[in-house]
């Protein structure tokens, strides 16, 4: 058996552009997969964006203020007055825990949760927004 035969056969001269071709493939390949990489990064920035701004909106939730770890402002403060009155369930007492930790509003009321002698009648309740 002849091994230049053999390579004579797999290997073989490339045509006059070809290589100049196939450089272009990879080139516009390139640009179409940086084009699709920053059309999904946009998108992604675009889906956030509307999930924050929906989050704090004050569109169609202004009485009830932002819904924070399952709750609204409105309901966050009328369980401080169960807390109080220790007629919170454990799960509750967390969904509140957690609204108060997270909301922008309701934060300043984490202290009185903290501090169980303050009275139900006393608690500062979020600013309207
Ligand atoms: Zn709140």
């Amino acid at each position: 058996m002849n091994t230049d035969t053999a390579h004579q056969d797999v290997w073989r001269e490339c045509p006059a552009g070809e290589l100049r071709r196939l450089a272009g493939n990879l080139r516009r390949r390139d640009v179409h997969r940086t084009t699709r990489r920053a059309a999904l990064s946009a998108t992604v920035l675009v889906v956030a964006a509307v999930g924050v701004f929906s989050l704090f909106s004050p569109t169609g939730s202004s009485r009830r203020g932002v819904n924070v770890g399952g709750l609204w402002c409105n309901e966050a403060v009328a369980l401080v007055s169960e807390y109080h009155r220790r007629k919170l369930a454990p799960e509750v007492l967390a969904q509140l825990t957690l609204h108060l930790d997270s909301c922008p509003h309701c934060h300043k009321m984490r202290d009185q949760i903290d501090a169980p002698s303050a009275p139900a009648g006393q608690i500062n309740k979020p600013a309207r927004h």
